[in-house]
């Protein structure tokens, strides 16, 4: 397998190597406080809320699993599930960690040079990044024309020199700053450092002069800025929100020249970003992210605002769990983004025409990155950092937890439309719903659509409409319910996954837990595969069971030690979960325990299978007798014996 990172390939030694020499306890205990409990760590799962520790580690076997949430792995695993890197990311990472080098493969020397170069240059261009937000922060606090900057920030409740803690850790996350007056200042300070005007050019922060003489100008000029930051945490980006004009004796004081006004006397544009870069593409990139990245698996959801503004108010007054799009309508790449972190998304955008636009644009993306939508409505006029300024954020999280289904809230929309009556608006709300419940191919969704039409249309009805409309509505909805994708037969599959409780079932799960106490001992003690008395037991098992303990047997006959990861791709589906769960939290610690358990319960599995045996042919034999057919009688007999005999193993 071959892991592509920017044209190089990280080889499988490499891999290797972080498998085998990456601490899992001391990496997962920088995020979770891990108690030692037998053979491996105990904590509270980082990836659900819970107050009684689920979640497991083993140093053995360098693997994780939470039995609260299911949630597994190893090292790796656990860096792209916390941190929402990719495999190629989470395994730099650990190399640095540990120390390892990285050895790439693949490609030839050329490739592998450039390969090299680049990344050299981008490092570069993070490095550029990180310095002018550092600039940036620092002209908030000294430089002498960052009053309209200051301003802007205590008009929206979150002064630069507020005690409270909130508000500093969210104006410190976001690097807002103050982009100052003037038209190269930040192009004269990044000189005096060392650093190219190419390295800003491609940057977008400098801008080269008509006719490409002196230095060049500065992108963001008397500007409130916001760092946009990557899922490493690296500065890519920045947006800049527009101030008031200075006084012009201030400009004096300070000795700047104004910036001449544009001869159309345009306002300049509210907010300015930056342009791509090769550090950064916008519908690649989500605002607020990497700040929210904890409060949104914490709460296992995300709250989608539009303004920059927004994530900011809401994360400075306690509500951590929000970001933004950055300024582009949502891509299926940031929903996909979002879609690591929680499966569900709150979208709150401003209450307004351009807002509920907005609003059903997101269901295309998610769908795509199948994050679930659901929608939170802000009174008309309001966006969410108004409202939390108005009301506080406690009015915030109450909008946010009334949040409607998506399908809900484009029906109401449909709806909303049917003012006067009239057969053309009844007509429009009619293809705008059926259009809806076509193509919506979850069976919940459809159910609850159906229900929720039929609640609105009553409503209509109720206020006068012609009832034939209504009629036709009716049809729509169950012609749409009827056809479609999977509707019935998920349905169906669902009904069938509620077993009713028979005795076989009784016995069934029975035997389950028996199965799963004879394969939990061995992946406590594999070395238990090395015992005479115990193989020989273990040779009569069947199916899932049979399938797991060769699976044991092979990697421990290969003498390879049981990473977790390993073992389970070897091991069926149907028990995944339970020899996952073991090879993170295993019970015995003392091999003699295991060994008796073992062979206790493979005895009684014998005795079960023997059972099961037993009736089924007794079965067969009364039909057999109820038919007169003796031949068949003794046949089944026979076989009966013949079974038995086999598995108590005298062949
Ligand atoms: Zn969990």
């Amino acid at each position: 397998m071959v892991y592509v990172d920017g044209g190089a390939m990280i080889s499988p030694e490499t891999i290797a190597a972080v498998k085998e020499r990456v601490d899992i306890v001391a990496l997962i205990g920088e995020t979770v406080a891990l108690k030692r409990a037998g053979r491996s760590f105990k904590g509270l799962c980082p990836f659900h809320k819970e107050k009684t520790p689920s979640f497991n580690v083993s140093p053995e076997r360098g693997y994780f699993h939470c039995f609260g949430c299911g949630e597994k792995g190893g090292a790796i695993d656990y860096l792209i599930k916390l941190e929402g890197l990719t495999f190629p990311e989470a395994v730099r990472a650990l190399c640095e960690r540990a120390g390892i080098p990285i050895v790439e493969t693949g490609g030839g020397d050329a490739d592998r040079a450039r390969a090299e170069r680049q990344k050299r240059d981008k490092d570069d261009l993070y490095r550029v990044m990180q310095l002018a937000a550092e600039w940036y922060r620092e002209q908030l606090s000294a430089h002498t024309l960052r009053s309209a900057a200051l301003g802007e920030l205590v008009k929206r409740g979150l002064p630069a020199d507020s005690p409270d803690e909130k508000v500093q850790a969210a104006l410190a996350g976001f690097f807002v700053g103050y982009a100052p007056y003037g038209w190269d200042q930040l192009a004269r300070w990044l000189e005096k450092q060392g650093i190219s005007l190419d390295a800003a050019e491609k940057l977008g922060l400098v801008r080269r002069r008509q006719g490409g003489r002196g230095t060049g100008y500065d992108l963001f000029r008397h500007r409130l800025m916001f760092a946009v930051v990557d899922r490493m945490g690296r500065v890519v980006a920045f947006s800049g929100r527009a101030l008031d004009e200075p006084p012009a004796e201030a400009l004096r004081a300070a000795g700047v020249e104004p910036i001449a006004q544009r001869d159309d006397d345009r306002a300049p544009p509210k907010y300015v970003n930056s342009p791509e870069s090769p550090i950064y593409v916008k519908g690649e990139t989500v605002f607020g992210l990497y700040q929210a990245r904890h409060a949104i698996r914490d709460a296992g959801l995300a709250v989608l605002v539009e303004g920059n503004f927004d994530v900011l108010s809401l994360h400075a007054r306690g509500l951590g769990n929000v970001v933004a799009p950055l300024g582009t309508a949502f891509t299926p790449a940031q929903a996909k983004l979002v879609r690591r972190y929680a499966s569900t998304a709150v979208v709150l955008f401003d209450g307004d025409a351009a807002g509920r636009k907005a609003t059903e644009a997101v269901r295309g993306p998610a769908r795509e990155a199948a994050l679930g939508i659901r929608v939170a409505n802000l009174p008309t006029g309001r966006d969410p950092d108004d409202y939390s300024r108005e009301h506080g954020i406690e009015a915030v999280k109450k909008v946010v937890d009334a949040a409607r289904g998506m399908v809900e809230y484009l029906m109401d929309r449909a709806f909303e439309g049917i003012k006067n009556g009239t057969a053309e608006e009844i007509g429009a709300c009619l293809k705008t719903v059926r259009r809806y419940l076509s193509d919506e191919t979850d069976s919940d969704v459809r159910a609850m659509a159906k229900t929720y039409a039929d609640r609105l249309a009553g409503k209509v009805l109720v206020s006068g409409r012609p009832a034939a409309d209504m009629r036709a509505l009716e049809r729509v909805i169950s012609g749409a319910l009827a056809s479609g994708a999977g509707g019935p037969t998920e349905g169906a599959a669902r009904q069938a996954k509620q077993v009713p409780v028979t005795p076989a079932s009784l016995s069934r799960a029975q035997e389950k837990a028996i199965e799963e106490a004879v394969l939990g001992a061995i992946l406590d003690f594999p070395e238990l595969l090395e015992d005479p008395e115990a193989t020989e037991a273990s040779d009569g098992a069947e199916g899932d069971l049979a399938l797991a303990l060769d699976a044991v047997r092979r990697m421990w006959d290969a003498k390879r030690s049981l990473a977790g990861d390993e073992v389970l791709d070897l091991i069926p589906r149907p028990i995944h979960a339970f020899a996952s769960g073991r090879l993170a939290a295993p019970v015995f610690g003392d091999m003699k325990d295991a060994r008796a358990e073992l062979l206790s319960n493979l005895k009684k599995l014998q005795n079960l299978s023997l059972r099961a045996d037993r009736a089924a042919a007794m079965e067969q034999l009364n039909r057999a007798g109820r038919l007169g057919d003796t031949a068949a009688e003794d046949e089944l007999l026979l076989q009966l014996a013949r079974s038995r005999d086999k598995k108590l193993g005298r062949d």
